[in-house]
Order: C-alpha cells, then sequence, then structure tokens
C-alpha cells in the first residue's frame, strides 16, 4: 500500500510500504480522511520535543486526525466492526498501569500515540492499525471532513469544559489557528461569549468569516478581565498575558504549545486565586465532538482549506499552499487520491 514516510529533517516522499496486518484486538482501517496538523509540520521540520527524548525517531509514519472504514479484524474483536465508519483514540495506554486502570491511560507512561509515539503507524496511508478499544463509530451525519476534525475537536472540547463556565460568560481565545477556533466554535455553541485574539490580520479576517464579531489584535484588546482564558497559540509571551486578562479566582487553560518554554510568575497565580489546567490530547472529548458535529452544533468544515493526495504532503508540511485555497487552516489528505 502507500503511505508517506518522513525520513529526516525535511525530507520526505509517498512510496510502497507493507500494509498491516490486524493483530490480536486490533481492526486494520480503510482512511477515508487524514488532517496534518502543528505536530506533523515539527515532525517533519524536525523540531518535534519527541526526536530528542528518543519518543519518535525516523524513519516516521505519521498521521493522528482520521477517519476510515474497518476492513479487517484481528482476533478476539467484536465482528460489529466490520464495515463500520470510525475514528478513534490517538492515545493508546498500555491498560495494565494505576493510570490506565483509573481512566487516565492517555497518560500512561508506555502509551503509544498513533502516528507521534514509539513508532505507531500513523494515518498518512492507505490503510492503518488501530485497537478496537481505541475505536469510536461515526454516525452518516458525519462526513470525511467532519470525521477527521473529531480528534482535534475533542482537544478544543476538553480545553472548554476544563474553562469552567457559565453560559453568557466571557472566554478569550489566544491563536486562532485551527485548535483556537474549534475552542471558539465549542463555546459557543455552549452558550459563552467568545472573543478571539490572534496576530495575524489574514486568521482574523477569517475567524470573521466563521461569524465570530470579538475579534482582537494586540493594539485592539479590551482591558476588561474574562471570565476564562483558553491559550490555544503557540506563542512564547501569551500564556504570561493570560494570567493577567483572566478574572480572579478563574481558569487559564494551556492547550497552545511553544517552541520554547513560556515562562510565568506564579506570584500572579496565587495573589489572584487562579486555576490553571493543562490538556493533553483528545481522549475523554472524542464522544462529545462526534455528538456535537452529527447534531449539527459546531460545523467544523468550513476549517478545511482544501483536500490533497499523499503526494502533495511533503509541500504541504513545508507550508506550500495551493493557489484557490481559502484562508482556513486546515489541510486534509485523501490518500486514496
Ligand atoms: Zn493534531
Ligand atoms: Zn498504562
Amino acid at each position: 500500500m502507500r503511505a508517506f514516510v518522513i525520513t529526516g529533517p525535511n525530507a520526505a516522499q509517498a512510496g510502497e510500504v507493507d500494509p498491516p496486518v490486524a493483530r490480536p484486538g486490533e481492526v486494520v482501517v480503510d482512511v477515508e480522511r487524514v488532517g496534518i496538523c502543528g505536530t506533523d509540520v515539527e515532525f517533519y521540520a524536525g523540531t518535534m520535543a519527541y526526536l530528542h527524548t528518543g519518543e519518535a525517531e525516523y524513519p516516521l509514519r505519521i498521521g493522528h486526525e482520521w477517519c476510515g472504514t474497518v476492513a479487517a479484524l484481528g482476533e478476539g474483536v467484536d465482528p460489529a466492526w466490520l464495515g463500520r465508519r470510525v475514528t478513534g483514540d490517538t492515545m493508546l495506554g498500555c491498560g495494565r498501569c494505576a493510570r490506565c486502570t483509573s481512566g487516565r491511560q492517555h497518560l500512561c507512561a508506555d502509551r503509544h500515540e498513533i502516528g507521534i509515539r514509539f513508532a505507531w503507524p500513523g494515518a498518512l496511508a492507505e490503510q492503518m492499525p488501530v485497537p478496537a478499544s481505541a475505536l469510536l463509530a461515526l454516525p452518516d451525519t458525519v462526513g470525511p471532513e467532519a470525521g477527521a476534525l473529531v480528534e482535534p475537536g475533542g482537544n478544543a472540547l476538553r480545553a472548554v469544559r476544563s474553562a469552567a463556565l457559565a453560559p453568557g460568560e466571557r472566554l478569550l481565545v489566544m491563536g486562532a489557528g485551527t485548535i483556537g477556533l474549534l475552542v471558539a466554535m465549542f463555546a459557543r455553541a455552549a452558550g459563552a461569549d467568545v472573543h478571539l485574539f490572534g496576530r495575524s490580520a489574514r486568521s482574523l479576517a477569517f475567524a470573521r468569516t466563521l461569524g465570530f464579531d470579538h475579534v482582537w489584535s494586540k493594539e485592539t484588546l479590551p482591558t476588561a478581565t474574562f471570565h476564562a482564558v483558553i491559550d490555544a497559540s503557540n506563542a512564547v509571551d501569551l500564556p504570561a498575558l493570560a494570567l493577567d486578562l483572566v478574572e480572579p479566582g478563574r481558569r487559564v487553560v494551556c492547550i497552545g504549545l511553544a517552541g520554547e518554554p513560556s515562562l510565568v510568575d506564579t506570584r500572579s497565580i496565587a495573589l489572584r486565586d487562579l486555576t490553571v489546567v493543562g490538556v493533553l490530547s483528545a481522549s475523554g472529548g472524542l464522544a462529545g465532538a462526534i455528538d456535537a458535529y452529527a447534531s449539527g452544533a459546531v460545523d467544523p468544515r468550513p476549517l478545511v482549506a482544501a483536500t490533497v493526495g499523499l503526494e502533495a504532503v511533503a509541500s504541504a508540511l513545508a507550508g506550500a499552499r495551493g493557489p484557490g485555497w481559502s484562508a482556513a487552516p486546515k489541510i486534509h489528505v485523501d490518500p486514496r487520491r
């Protein structure tokens, strides 16, 4: 089968690889659609932290935002999965340790992460192996675009839940990329008064096309505090700003990752009685994201700028964009195209 393989920093191609075989407890999925995201860009550029800690190494098969159809079953898998459209959890805990058995399998020290950690092959391929325990069925109302946006949506939904807002309260979302915009969409669906802070005029203009009117740059940001701030940016200085902008006693949620350490003054956290929450992964948010897409409460499809084939992935990871593409932040891949 064909798959996208990164062989080193800024070196990758689509080519033939051995197809996966469903081991006991696993299925093989025919991949329908895959999103590429910032983590994938970092793997291609060679800057992803796991490349330096030994949790990932080249050659690398990436892709963790996906949907597809179950094509083969390993021993012990419920036959009802065969032929179902599915997506799944990126995080694959060992299932035996204290974290796994207490509902924190996404933090298992020995976890595989699909397309990311400890060489579990990713979704940028015609087929991929997935443990049946990580699968979630997709209703017919969730098409290929939304199906491949369940994983980022689950991350965004967990961030919104972590902000602990009541309807009508003011939320500031920092960062107007895919996660920031999904956070804004899920928060709007929950009744929050959503404000977006971004750096590029292009991304802010795009946010307005999604119906967000409270869109701010550093120069125009209101001085009033917010009932919660969610940092979905990759800017090194924004976590510290988030602590200054949140209402005392409330929450700052960190889901964005900067390329260098983001320093904050913990005196602000103590003296303003703040709760700072980190979010890693969509685990626990996946089912809610599927429900929101299926009901129409959130429609993530405008976030997709274009859908390309495996041949175009390397140039997309390098930042190239096609002439007819919209300003939307997400690029999708159809590996069978
Ligand atoms: Zn991602
Ligand atoms: Zn475990």
